[in-house]
Parts: C-alpha cells; structure tokens; sequence
C-alpha cells in the first residue's frame, strides 16, 4: 500500500454566484456535495473541504454538518475573487468575513487556504503574508505549469514545499503532449481516459510523492441546466468538456481507492510531514 497520501480536497462553492443571472439556475449545493460525504463515508475516509465564506453564510448547516462528519474545513476565499484583483488589504478583508462566516456555521480554526482558480502566481506571492499574519498553516493555491488563466510555471517541480513562510501544495500536474496538466483536478480528471489517469495517480504515488486533487460540486452534478461556464471565454468546446462524464467521477475514485490510496485532509498532513522535519 502507498504511504503517499491522496490529497482529495473539495473546492465547495456555488457556481451561480460565478455566473451572471447565475440565480435563475437551481440550487445545486447541498445534493451534490452529500453525494460526496457518501463516497467519503464509504470508504471511511476524510478529507479537506475548501469552502467560500458564501457557502457557509448560505448553508451553515451544511457546512457544521462537513465539520462534524470530521472532515477538515479550510477557505476558498469569501466570495471567489482571484488574488490578482486583491490587494494585501482587501485580501485581508475577505479572508476576516471568512473566518466570520466560518464561526457563525461553528466551525473552529481554520489552517488552509485555496486561492479562486489557482490565482496564487509569480505577481500574487504578496498573499502568502497576509495569510501568514492570520495564522494559516498551508496553501494548495498553485498550478506550477503555463496556463490561459493563472499559472506559476517558475514555481518548479509540483511537491509540497515551504514557501513565504507556509506549506504550499501545488495541484499534481502530468506530462501530456507537451503540455503539464492537473490530471486530478475536476474536468481533466473526468476528460482524459481513465486507464492514463489511474496510471499516472499509481505511478505518483509509487514514487512517494502525494496526489493532490480538487473537485467541485457540479464535477457530479448530472442534473444541472446547461449554461455556459465562466473563465474559459465564453468557447463551446471548452463549455461542452465542463460537462462530459459527470456520471464517472465517483465510480472513477471508487477504482482509485482500490488501489489502496489513503485520503488524508491537508491538515493532517501538515502535522505529519512537520513532525517529520522535526525527527518526532
Ligand atoms: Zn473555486
């Protein structure tokens, strides 16, 4: 069995506060990320949930909920805007309204932060001290490759290292035709076939190293209207593969997890590799 952990996270937000008119669309959040909480209680298992201050202003049951089951609550931000469009000032701001947000649903500290769409870059590092400063532990926030949206391809290889003060946990990114991409992060997961995918989730284990992973409620939401996604401009072939094999997400993790993959919410994980730089 691998000892490498599989850092399964959920990015919990709801797409139609990302949307224009977004409030026309029906309300997807509490189905879709039960349907989570089962797969993770079926295979005895926690995990990390990234969860926008927005979400627990609106479902504070379900987030409480999250917290109880003892999964790890951790911010995506309190309303999903990038950190290219934040200040260390306004960025500070959002994140109190989080921690605001947080307690009212009654969850207790939070140590993680996810940056919106992997905003964390070269030209956004100043955010590492404001998340210093409030107490945060770590940050999965980067996707070390070129990308259209955000991308820090000079971060270096994608491992969990220190950075401005902090854990950073880059998303794991495969070689592909070129192109270094997240093959455990939502559309790509569901995309690509899934023979490569299990393949390179084996093979990256096989080497020590941890997967991390991020989903979103719609990644398993068969049922929710067409309408086109935002950040990828507004191309229909892009908006199509936003909604191919939702269906295969969760029997697609199901196989993984025959592999013997441990998922291990990021927290904890902290604990275990700063015990380890500590010789405990
Ligand atoms: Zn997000």
């Amino acid at each position: 069995m691998p000892s490498a952990p599989f850092l399964f996270s959920i990015d919990l937000e709801d797409i139609r506060q990302l949307i224009p008119d977004g409030n026309r669309l029906s309300d997807r959040v509490e189905v879709t990320t039960e349907r989570y909480l089962r797969f993770l209680s079926d295979h005895g298992s926690r995990c990390t949930f990234f969860t926008t201050g927005d979400v627990a202003r609106r479902y504070p049951m379900l987030v409480k909920q999250i917290d109880q089951e003892g999964h790890e609550v951790a911010c995506h931000s309190d309303d999903h805007t990038p950190l290219d469009r934040h200040d260390p000032e306004s960025l500070r701001e959002d994140l109190l309204r989080c921690f605001e947000a947080y307690a009212q649903a009654g969850v207790g500290e939070v140590k993680g932060f996810r940056a919106p769409i992997g905003s964390m870059t070269g030209d956004t590092r100043w955010a590492y001290d404001v998340l210093r400063e409030l107490g945060f532990r770590y940050s999965a926030s980067v996707l070390a490759a070129a990308s259209p949206l955000y991308g820090w391809p000079e971060f270096g290889p994608d491992h969990p290292r220190r950075e401005g003060g902090l854990w950073e946990f880059p998303v794991s990114l495969a070689s592909l035709l070129g192109m270094r991409v997240p093959f455990m992060g939502g559309v790509y997961f569901r995309v690509l076939p899934f023979p490569l995918v299990r393949w390179l989730f084996r093979a990256r284990l096989a080497r020590e190293l941890p997967v991390v992973a991020y989903f979103h409620p719609y990644d398993v939401d068969v049922e929710q209207e067409r309408f086109m996604y935002p950040e990828i401009g507004g191309n229909r072939f892009y908006n199509w593969l936003m909604y191919r094999n939702r269906d295969q997400v969760l029997p697609r993790l199901d196989r993984l997890m025959r592999l013997g993959a441990r998922i291990v919410p990021f927290a904890d994980h902290v604990e275990e590799l700063e015990c380890r730089a500590a010789g405990v």
